[in-house]
């Protein structure tokens, strides 16, 4: 996927800030993907739901995500965004020094980025809009059973690379909702 190679991944989560209800809550994951440099510009929209005990466990899981699109799809580097401050932080400590509570998640992260060079963004809210929609909608949907795949890509036409390459995937703890092409 050579024509990927410019990858700009947005990233978001929603859910009730922390100590507003129980500890392990359902948050919404929201990921839209811009593969940039090549027209005509594609783009993929990603909605999915984990369980998680804090704000920034959310953030960071939908970073994760984030990070096993990348390596599923072979991309060579890619660029994660979040408007979190504080996981950006989280991450410049590096996996010894975080939260515990971050850890595994951290490690999981390092470790998908094998055969894919990553680097984090922050930007302002404003400037992840799109992948915060996606998030609030996968909190506020009802349980589904299993997650849906799409292409409305023109040029793909029959030969999507993306989608048969995410549906092959196993999420673990991610209950995945739909993935968009477009
Ligand atoms: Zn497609």
């Amino acid at each position: 996927m050579e024509e990927h190679q410019q990858a700009l991944f947005y990233t978001d989560a929603a859910l009730p800030p922390d100590g507003f209800s129980d500890a392990n809550r359902r948050a919404g994951l929201g990921i839209f993907v811009c593969f940039a440099g090549f027209q005509p510009s594609k783009s993929i929209y990603i909605r999915a739901r984990r369980r998680v005990n804090s704000v920034l466990m959310a953030e960071l899981a939908a970073l994760v995500l984030a990070a096993k699109v990348a390596e599923t799809l072979e991309l060579r580097n890619a660029t994660f965004y979040t408007d979190c401050r504080d996981l950006v932080l989280q991450l410049q400590k590096g996996e010894a020094q975080a939260f515990w509570s971050l850890r595994p998640l951290i490690s999981q992260f390092l470790c998908l980025q094998d055969r894919c060079v990553f680097k984090v963004g922050k930007i302002n809210r404003q400037e992840n809009e799109i992948a915060h929609c996606l998030a609030m909608q996968a909190k506020a949907m009802s349980n589904h059973t299993l997650p849906s795949f799409s292409c409305h890509f023109l040029n793909h036409g029959i030969a999507c690379d993306a989608i048969p390459a995410l549906q092959d995937v196993t999420w673990g703890p991610v209950d995945l909702i739909d993935v968009i092409c477009f």
